[in-house]
């Protein structure tokens, strides 16, 4: 159990009608996810929903070699139930957090009677869906239409809008896992934006000291999910 101070943090759950957010809140679990913590397997049974608060789990496509391809990540705008919406039973993708925080938890069950019993929920979370699909097929693309040194600064970008925080507690080697590219690549495209004067680094902690720069050397992709969901209309 972790305190709750301003809950919720979490876009889709604050944009719930306020007698609604109370209805539900009793159902939720509040939860620490720590750093390459699993949420949620691909196969795996989808009994909880995650709302994100302040951690930021990032979506894969698990291979059976164990190869594992980046699809999307969410934050405080996001969850875990995009398949659940649409009544899957199992997950075809892995939820592994990536920068530790928070999280409300769902029951399956719950979740399941708020979609049948709240209108304003369901709206929600099929705004939710639609953004989710956007995010993975923008994704998909942008891995082999754009430059590393792009991407590279369209996923510094995303990661700091889906928890607010300038400070990115990430390493090279997980950065590069991101992006599945070898590291010393990774470290050179980086070292080109801290170069540039928007990004500055350290062992487990990129800061951001300049968005508006970084967002210049971004590929289009980001720009183009910021106006394609950064007002979804509800
Ligand atoms: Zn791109």
């Amino acid at each position: 159990m972790v305190t709750r101070i301003t809950w919720p943090r979490n876009r889709l759950l604050a944009a719930l009608p306020a007698h609604q957010l109370t209805h539900l809140a009793r159902e939720f679990e509040h939860v620490e996810c720590h750093r390459g913590e699993m949420l949620l397997d691909a196969d795996g049974a989808l009994d909880d929903i995650f709302f994100f608060d302040s951690a930021v789990a990032v979506v894969l496509a698990v291979y059976p070699d164990g190869e594992a391809v980046t699809v999307a990540a969410m934050g405080h705008d996001g969850s875990s139930a995009a398949e659940a919406v649409l009544e899957g039973q199992t997950s075809s993708v892995r939820f592994l957090v990536y920068i530790p925080g928070t999280a409300a938890k769902l029951p399956r069950a719950a979740f399941r009677h708020a979609m049948r019993t709240m209108p304003a929920f369901r709206r929600v979370m099929y705004a939710h869906v639609r953004a989710y699909l956007e995010q993975m097929t923008i994704t998909v693309a942008c891995r082999s239409a754009h430059s590393l040194k792009r991407r590279l600064a369209r996923w510094l970008l995303t990661l700091r809008d889906a928890n607010e925080n300038d400070a990115l507690p990430l390493s090279h080697t997980e950065l590069a896992s991101l992006l599945g590219v070898q590291r010393p690549s990774l470290t050179k495209a980086l070292l080109e934006l801290e170069h540039e004067g928007c990004v500055a680094g350290g062992l487990r902690k990129l800061t951001l000291v300049n968005r508006r720069v970084l967002a210049k050397f971004s590929c289009e992709c980001y720009h183009l999910l910021r106006k394609r969901t950064a007002s979804p209309r509800w």
